[in-house]
């Protein structure tokens, strides 16, 4: 087996899944391969780019030991309940335990019309497999929970979108594509037999030390509702904005899973959206925390019937359960921002501090990276010049200064401070153009790209351009969903 498949969710009841097998794309040809993450999985890193692993990655060949599936989920969409999604352009070829001895699913995005598919082409255009590719690596790099992008093919076909575009197919590797929205689907045919094997399924898989024998359900909810919480932690500090919380992009495991319109922030503001249909900015940098908590109270919902046999019993437990997250949230946030910022001590003035300097950043409309970024050199013994021209305003400027020289102690907590703030991320503008060079069969940008956001902590002189922020014609204000 060029694979070392072990397909536990095949295994379990039938209706939480359809078999299907990926339909074939005209020529395929490799756009890039993670041989490193491939090592993790246990496959041959020379296979992986082969003729047969480009068959395999574009969904031409189906390996030994595959058991492709679409799997079943529901989901608020902008808080309007589906009860019915599913994979409708994903495949699941199985799992393999990794080198860590965790369990991964490897999963084609793209690769044709399942059960789930609706009207939908069950296809990708390679502009948001790029996207995907890069964002979700890039994640990776700078310490966040992600899924992982294992290859990235040309289809060799074009997709009718607005106007045809060039087709492609993603490999997503996940530690499971679990979501609330599966529990909402069998949750809504009131199966709590299918609640109970995922469960079940859930807790073995993502968090087996958490399990409590006495109430599983109620040990999962906590473990989710924690790894969630943490999650959001990770995402505000960097600025991203995630852009389609929907409980089907909401991963039981605690990974960012789906890349479609998120975007890290240019200009600071806290209401600051991207996605061109998020109009109610329902999704806005600042508001992730509240939907998460949202988005987990609707897990909670699904799990009441497994949780106490009383109804009202149930609701006390998962509440208590929920309430967890508000402190839990305002802990790790403020943690994160003191680290960001150069500040020794918990305390409300430092509180006050990280919300006074975010008031200053809005109204400036400063450059939340490059801000960090140079506030980090400060900290090291630069002069404040590059700090001082990302504000409008150069008065807000120095007194901003003046009052993080009183509060802050740049000489013990420098290395905090540069293992907060990263002086690359994913620019809108950057993965923009490497999309549109995509287009034209140019991938070296796109690589470029790849490349340097590897080590996204780390100043290379040959990727500083990518540190700039984007001019004013380059600017993206609207960022587009996957398909
Ligand atoms: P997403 O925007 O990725 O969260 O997808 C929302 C739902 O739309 C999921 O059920 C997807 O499987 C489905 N979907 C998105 N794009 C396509 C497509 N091109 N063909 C079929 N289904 C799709
Ligand atoms: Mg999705």
């Amino acid at each position: 087996m060029q694979i070392p498949f072990d397909n536990s969710y095949a295994r379990l009841p039938e209706r939480l899944f359809a078999p299907q097998t990926p339909t074939r794309v005209a020529s395929p040809q490799l756009i890039r391969a993670n041989p490193g993450l491939a090592a993790e999985l246990g496959i041959d890193s020379t296979w992986l780019e082969s003729a047969e692993g480009v068959s395999t990655w574009a969904g031409n060949l189906v390996p030994e030991g595959a058991q492709p599936i679409a799997q079943a989920y529901a989901g608020h969409q902008f808080a309007n309940f589906v009860p019915q999604l599913g994979d409708g352009r994903a495949i699941l070829l199985g799992e393999v335990i990794d080198t860590h001895g965790n369990r991964r699913d490897i999963q084609l995005k793209g690769a044709g019309r399942t059960a789930w598919s609706r009207g939908g082409d069950g296809r990708a255009a390679i502009g948001p497999v790029l996207r995907e590719y890069i964002v979700s690596e890039a994640m990776h790099a700078l310490g966040v929970p992600t899924t992982r992008a294992l290859a990235a093919v040309t289809t060799g076909e074009e997709v009718q979108r607005e106007s045809p575009l060039a087709g492609g197919v993603f490999t997503r590797v996940a530690a499971s594509h679990i979501r609330v929205g599966t529990f909402q689907y069998f949750s809504a045919q009131e199966d709590t037999e299918a609640l109970r094997a995922l469960v079940d399924h859930a807790l073995a898989r993502h968090y087996p030390a958490a399990n409590d024998p006495a109430n599983p359900a109620l040990a999962l909810l906590t473990a989710v509702i924690t790894a969630q919480c943490d999650l959001i932690i990770r995402w505000l500090p960097l600025g991203f904005i995630h852009g389609v919380m929907n409980t089907d992009n909401v991963a039981i495991s605690g990974e960012t899973i789906d890349y479609g319109p998120c975007a890290f922030m240019d200009g600071f503001h806290p209401q600051c959206v991207y996605s061109s249909i998020d109009r109610g900015a329902r999704y806005a940098w600042g508001n992730q925390p509240s939907i998460a908590q949202w988005n987990l109270t609707r897990l909670a919902e699904t799990l009441l019937p497994l949780i106490a046999e009383d109804r009202d019993d149930a609701i006390k437990l998962a509440e208590q359960a929920l309430a967890i997250f508000p402190d839990r949230f305002q802990a790790g946030y403020l943690a994160a921002f003191r680290a960001k910022l150069g500040l020794t001590e918990a305390n409300d003035s430092s509180k006050e501090f990280i919300k006074s300097t975010l008031e200053i950043l809005a109204k400036n409309e400063v450059d939340f990276t490059l801000f960090f970024r140079h506030l980090t050199r400060v900290a090291a013994g630069e002069d404040a010049a590059e700090v001082v021209a990302l504000f409008s305003a150069e008065t807000d400027a120095n007194a901003w200064l003046e009052s993080w020289r009183a509060v802050a102690s740049p000489d013990t907590e420098l290395t905090k401070m540069q293992a907060a703030n990263p002086i690359l991320i994913p620019r809108n503008h950057r993965i923009e153009a490497a999309i549109q060079a995509g287009y034209r069969g140019d991938f070296v940008p796109f690589n470029r790209l790849v490349d340097a956001l590897t080590l996204p902590f780390t100043a290379d002189a040959q990727f500083s351009d990518l540190e700039q922020a984007p001019s004013s014609d380059e600017r993206v204000t609207e960022t587009f969903c996957g398909t």
